[in-house]
């Protein structure tokens, strides 16, 4: 392969790290990708022997602190394991397998000492899934405008509302949940962030929606559902902040996991047009093709160095919220153009399964509107320069 690495941006260390998780994810990850089910995922004795094998290869818990049992790796390290392991449509980041461990996100390992010890260990443990409930039939791109009601009552709270379009709601034994506990601060102080039980009274699992990935999310509805305040995470009205941590981890996950979907699908396009011959010529001999390849690979060099500089500010403790949110209009983007060309080229090959490229292609386009569609993000960042000009 091509290896357009960003000039010293990996320690040989790192490049090491990189070899060995690739060599797992072309071992143990692409020749299952023919073994994906309709609804994308694995069969679960099929998921949980390879959760077995990524535990001993010692890719386990990559993301997770020292201090709970995990390798607590900085985010570039974490991106370019992100980027490898997105070199396969098993474990792309919509499959949510828990290949490598469970996720826990920045929400989680924020909880206190008793929430730690009913919630996040357990799921580290595997003995409990959660969810992270948000989205409104009302309140999507723009969460501020949230209904969900959290009024206090005599043990804590009592929720009432609707969510929309909850990732693993159907599985998940409990769920993080955001909620307005003061209308006239909204977004300022007026939302905050629950644990609820998904068993307690007055939550009801509700229609769940058919995605182009295969997957379900779920709707969600909570009727006086009571929220005792050891529930409570963090303190009341800092939920939108929470929130906020929690999703801009994510598009650095979405930029990396692009990037290594852009470096599949070109390797495997760079051959295919290298054989290909149409009109009695190679493709790779037309300069309309050279252009489309050049441009292609151009995209995924600009896309990682973008990943890696945003992840290597973030380790040195700068901010980076404007880099991570270029990353999803720029990457993201870039990975869905990158993998369209791709499809093209393969011409109807391209949209079959005898290729991952079809899948690729779906999943990519979906990170273009999960966790913030890039045109909200641009007004946000948009916004953000400006300030400093004015
Ligand atoms: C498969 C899947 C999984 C999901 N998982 C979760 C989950 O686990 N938890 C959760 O809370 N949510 C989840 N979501 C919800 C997801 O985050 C929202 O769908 C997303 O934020 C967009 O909200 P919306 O669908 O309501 O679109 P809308 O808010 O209705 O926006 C529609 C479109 O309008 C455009 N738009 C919106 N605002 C602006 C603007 N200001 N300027 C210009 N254009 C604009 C954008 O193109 C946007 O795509 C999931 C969604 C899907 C599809």
């Amino acid at each position: 392969m091509l290896d357009l690495i960003p000039h010293e941006s990996l320690s040989e260390e790192l490049l090491q790290f990189r070899d060995s998780i690739r060599r797992f994810v072309e071992r143990e990850l692409i020749p299952l990708e023919h073994s994906l089910g309709p609804n994308g995922m694995l069969a679960p004795e099929q998921a949980d022997s390879l959760r077995e094998r990524a535990r001993r290869a010692g890719f386990w818990l990559m993301d997770v602190p020292e201090e709970f049992g995990g390798q607590g790796l900085p985010l570039l390290a974490l991106a370019v394991f992100w980027e490898e392991v997105g070199r396969s449509t098993v474990a792309s980041w919509v499959r949510d397998h828990g290949l490598f461990g469970p996720m826990v996100g920045p929400i989680l390992l924020g909880l206190d000492a008793s929430q730690r010890a009913r919630y996040l260990v357990p799921v580290l443990e595997g003995s409990k899934r959660s969810c992270f409930a948000q989205t409104e039939p009302d309140a999507g791109s723009d969460p501020s405008a949230m209904r969900m009601r959290a009024a206090r009552s005599a043990g804590g709270y009592r929720l009432n509302g609707v969510k929309r379009f909850i990732t693993r709601a159907a599985l998940a034994d409990f769920a993080i949940v955001m909620a307005v506990t003061d209308p006239e601060k909204g977004a300022r102080g007026g939302i905050s962030c629950f644990i609820v039980d998904m068993d307690a009274p007055g939550v009801t699992l509700a229609t769940s929606e058919k995605t182009l990935m295969g997957d379900s999310p779920c709707e969600i509805s909570f009727e006086d559902v009571e929220v005792p305040l050891a529930n409570l995470v963090g303190e009341e009205g800092r939920g939108f902040a929470l929130a906020q941590g929690y999703i801009n981890y994510g598009r650095v996950r979405q930029g990396a996991h692009a990037c290594g979907a852009m470096e599949r699908c070109l390797g495997l396009t760079a051959e295919y047009v290298n054989q290909r011959k149409t009109f009695g010529e190679l493709l790779s001999a037309r300069q309309g093709v050279q252009w489309m390849i050049a441009d292609a690979f151009t995209e995924l060099y600009a896309s990682r160095m973008m990943v890696y500089d945003a992840a290597r500010k973030t380790d040195a403790g700068h901010e980076a919220r404007l880099e991570t949110f270029m990353i999803k209009t720029f990457a993201v983007e870039a990975g869905f153009r990158v993998v369209d060309t791709c499809m093209q080229l393969h011409g109807g090959m391209g949209l079959t399964e005898d290729t991952p490229i079809e899948r690729f292609w779906r999943d990519l386009r979906s990170y273009r509107i999960t966790e913030g569609p890039t045109e909200v993000l641009r007004t946000t960042m948009a916004r953000q320069i400006l300030k400093h000009y004015s």
